[in-house]
């Protein structure tokens, strides 16, 4: 095994055509059972090589991820996912054929190829072909699976910018890709397959009518589990996601709750749909957009530049309890701490 980095290496490339030279030394770190920040259409991911035990479990060190969060599998293409599990269900095939490459994870019965570090002994393994080239282009150069979650410590904010990687894992990673920010801005739709009935674990940029149209009933996200009790999908755990800063979501008067945390004193963002007043000192009001998905792209870089302003509190406005932006709340919530 590789000792733990040291120095981070930060090599920057060109999302949309990574040169070879970038994408091949960055293979050979996987190659040698290191640590890469790479960016993701979703947000950044830390990967290692997914089929080397010891690789992955340097993903765990270095976020300091419990041993019980299974991380996803980044592959190739359909052909490639096939290969890792025991199971390929036609509810699969077809939505690999409509969304891969694409935001879409899904949980499947693994094949004993898998190491138990990668589906914290979970019977399972989560499948998904990204998007991004610099992604794509790495896992053909290394020619294996990924391990990657996001390259954030444990249960802080998802990287949506090289900054943030390296706010929360510089030193403890070989080599950061910069691709500049991430398009998609907040995690992958996670969808379990591996059971009688298909089960949306997280909420994500691909919503569960798109995924019913082609296969049917969808049970909704399982209810998220509090605390230690045990969990069906690691990654329920209710509080993930989250700034610095305590969170609290408002359906409305959103005005009031932060100008009472004013009165005490306290520095506050705000999250809004409105345009900002000027709420005097204290307070950081910030305009978020009215269209989810330009919404998910702002989210986690707003709640970075909140911590990074060392606001105590941040409220944020709860958009509209419609589909489009189920996983935009479904964020908020867990990144708050009144739940
Ligand atoms: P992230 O760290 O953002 O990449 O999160 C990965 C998500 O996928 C977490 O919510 C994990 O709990 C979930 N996940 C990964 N593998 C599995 C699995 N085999 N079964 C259920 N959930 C999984
Ligand atoms: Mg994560």
């Amino acid at each position: 095994m590789t000792p733990a980095a040291s120095e981070t290496r930060i090599v920057r490339v060109d999302p949309q055509r990574p040169d070879r030279e970038s994408i091949r030394a960055a293979a050979d770190v996987i190659i040698a059972r290191g640590l890469v920040a790479i960016p993701t259409e979703t947000v950044y991911g830390l990967a290692a090589d997914a089929l080397n035990a010891s690789a992955v479990a340097r993903i765990f060190v270095a976020k300091g991820r419990p041993p019980t969060n299974p991380v996803i599998v980044h592959v190739s293409d359909e052909a490639a996912a096939t290969e890792l599990v025991s199971r390929w269900p036609m509810e699969a095939s077809r939505l690999a054929d409509r969304f891969w490459p694409g935001p879409l994870t899904l949980v499947l019965p693994r094949s004993p190829r898998v190491p138990d570090v990668v589906t914290a002994g979970l019977p399972t393994v989560a499948l998904r072909v990204p998007a991004h080239r610099v992604a794509a282009e790495l896992i053909a150069a290394a020619e294996r699976p990924l391990a990657a979650p996001s390259a954030n410590p444990s249960t802080r904010l998802s990287p949506t910018a090289v900054e943030h990687v390296l706010s929360g894992l510089a030193g403890r990673i070989d080599l950061v890709l910069d691709g500049g920010p991430t398009a998609g801005g907040i995690e992958s739709t996670v969808l379990d397959l591996s059971s009688e009935r298909p089960r949306i674990l997280r909420p994500g940029p691909i919503a569960r009518s798109a995924l019913e149209d082609l296969i049917g009933p969808i049970e909704p996200v399982a209810a998220r589990v509090a605390g230690d009790a045990p969990m069906p999908s690691p990654g329920m755990m209710s509080r993930h996601y989250a700034p610095r800063a305590r969170l609290v979501c408002v359906e409305q008067d959103a005005d009031k709750r932060v100008a009472e945390l004013v009165r005490r004193g306290l520095r506050v963002g705000w999250l809004s749909f409105a345009e900002p007043v000027d709420s005097g000192p204290g307070v950081i009001a910030i305009q978020m957009p009215r269209a989810a998905v330009a919404y998910a792209a702002r989210l986690y870089a707003t709640l970075h530049e909140l911590d990074a302003q060392s606001v105590e509190w941040i409220v944020a406005e709860l958009p509209p309890d419609s589909e489009e932006w189920h996983a935009i709340r479904d964020r908020l919530r867990r990144a708050s701490t009144d739940e």
